[in-house]
């Protein structure tokens, strides 16, 4: 049976839970032990994956088709533990699960009640997988206290009881507010913090303090008194230059030991911290710079495309650069020319998205990246938009565009080159959708294999010719114009493996130009850049040479 870590937060949101949670994952691995990372989001929304960018950052996929949380996307990238369906629930997803429990009238006639219903509800989640790993970690969203949280609150209060002694514990991160006037970090809102955990029946075990400033000993020792932790459980955050730092920079602080001391775990095995000594020297020792657009249409916010950055990130570390990402309206390409704008990068990026804004402005970066032989790297949303400017401007297709588009307009301007996928193979199963089907949930969702044609620049990088990537689209561009296109220089270079469905599109004659119907960036990690994002890198690298 695992070991549990709930990870909670108070003081304000935004404290990089996640990143801790991820760091102690990462770190729990450094010393031999099996680990895998949960998040319990309070809102009411089933999933995320109606939830617009702007409002939550990007979606994560899994492999097993699950729309999550991007903080799942962290905990990939610093444990390599691919995430599953069952490490992300909602509120939303509890209540509907209970509700449709109880309409099939699972309960007996009983009154339905947040405790114990939900509330059972959510420790059958936690406990699932629970003989798969040593530790489970598990982190809740928001913040102590938060309306919504608090069935989350009652239940890992209640799991801990549940379980024998010893196997549970509880962390939680607060802020350590520095008043400049006088000089001081103060702990009362930490002490509140704490008060309001321990008034629902929880006492942390570890508390981790973000602080902009040093925490002197005098403070920690008052917080240990005040909040009833042990001296070393009092772990100062300090803000970090990189999030890759965190393990490195949790472990001096002391977490790892911490947790294994509040498990009573000990002799503790000793950590092997090569893997993450090596990362930092990647990131500290950059041997140059290559600069890379991504032109998009949520360029407001980072987190919308969090995923892509940190892989972006992860290729500049394969190639030992600093990749200097700057995000680039699309919409500005349907106004001005994109030359001015594009001409001073080593690469172009054009990311997934949905819906007709800015998507004129995407097909103006992958002509300018073909006709000029700038790398280009089109994902998902991306690659859709350069087979529309293939099909326009080699094909002759000179209204060719997106059925997405036409859709929404809720006319036909369109000759659909990408069109809805009405039904796909899964497993060996037949999937059919409908356009009118729920939004959440229609589309192409996980993993999928796709097949390489060997000697293509693709098979070359991948070093095979059967990929497994995952997937977020209901498009699909349709294959039959792949006879057309070939014939103009755009190679089909990977497709599912029942021959519909194109996945990867290439110029041979190019000297860098790959589109893929999948999301690579969400399988990199800094430890293991994926093979198509260091690529990338490589040929910005060989680009910026020319300049
Ligand atoms: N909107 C496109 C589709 O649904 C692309 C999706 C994406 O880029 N993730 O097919």
């Amino acid at each position: 049976m695992a070991r549990y870590v709930f990870i909670t937060g108070g003081v304000v949101s935004s404290l990089g839970k996640g990143l801790a949670s991820a760091a102690l994952g990462a770190l729990l691995q450094a010393r031999g032990f099996s680990v895998r990372l949960r998040k319990l989001d309070p809102y009411l929304n089933v999933d995320p994956g109606t939830m617009s960018p702007f409002e939550h950052g990007e979606v994560f996929v899994t492999d097993d088709g699950a729309e999550t949380d991007l903080d799942l996307g962290h905990y990939e990238r610093f444990t390599g533990v691919a995430a599953r369906k069952t490490d992300s629930v909602s509120s939303g997803r509890i209540y509907s699960n209970v509700l449709e429990k109880e309409r099939r009238g699972a309960y007996l006639g009983k009154t339905i009640q947040v405790i114990p219903h939900v509330t059972n509800e959510i420790k059958d989640f936690l406990a699932i997988g629970d003989d798969e790993v040593d530790f489970m970690l598990c982190e809740i969203g928001g913040t102590v206290g938060d309306i919504e949280g608090l069935p989350f609150f009652e239940a890992i209060r209640q799991f801990g009881q549940d379980r024998p002694r010893g196997q549970v514990i509880y962390m939680h991160l607060t802020l350590l507010p520095y008043l400049a006037a006088s000089g001081e970090l103060k702990t009362k809102p930490t002490q509140h913090s704490v008060k309001e955990l321990r008034s629902i029946g929880i006492a942390p075990d570890i508390l981790v303090c973000r602080s902009e400033h040093p925490i002197p000993e005098k403070e920690r020792a008052k917080i240990a008194l005040f909040c009833n932790v042990r001296l070393d459980a009092v772990i100062p955050a300090y803000d970090l230059k990189t999030i890759y730092e965190a393990p490195l920079a949790y472990h001096r602080a002391g977490l790892d030991r911490a947790v294994l001391d509040a498990f009573q775990i000990s002799p503790a095995p000793r950590p092997d911290m090569a893997r993450w000594e090596d990362v930092m020297d990647r990131l500290q020792n950059p041997e140059g710079e290559v600069r890379v657009a991504i032109v998009g249409k949520y360029v407001r916010l980072e987190d919308a495309y969090k995923s892509i950055a940190e892989a972006l990130t992860h290729g500049g570390m394969a190639n030992r650069v600093k990749v200097r990402a700057e995000w680039i309206d699309a919409e500005i390409f349907e106004r001005e020319d994109a030359a001015p704008h594009l001409e001073r990068f080593h690469a172009i990026l054009v990311p997934g998205g949905f819906g007709e804004r800015g998507t004129e402005g995407k097909i103006k970066a992958a002509q300018f990246a073909r006709e000029k032989g700038v790398p280009y790297l089109g994902i998902c949303l991306g690659m859709q938009m350069a087979v529309i400017e293939a099909a326009r401007n080699l094909a002759g297709v000179s209204d060719a565009g997106s059925e997405e588009f036409d859709n929404e307009a809720g006319k036909k301007r369109f000759t659909p080159v990408v069109y809805h996928l009405k039904e796909w193979v899964q497993g060996n199963h037949k999937v059919e959708r409908r356009l009118d089907d729920d939004k959440g949930g229609t589309m192409r969702l996980g993993a999928y294999t796709a097949v390489l044609t060997p000697g293509s620049r693709v098979a070359g990088i991948y070093g095979a010719t059967e990929i497994e990537e995952r997937h977020r689209h209901r498009y699909e561009v349709d294959v039959a114009y792949r006879q057309r296109l070939e014939a103009c220089g755009m190679e089909f270079s990977g497709m599912s493996p029942d021959g519909r469905l194109p996945e990867i599109i290439e110029y041979r004659d190019h000297p860098w130009f790959i589109g893929v119907q999948f999301h690579p960036e969400l399988k990199s990690k800094p430890f293991a850049p994926h093979p198509l994002f260091a690529d990338f890198i490589r040929a910005a690298v060989e680009a910026s040479r020319l300049v």
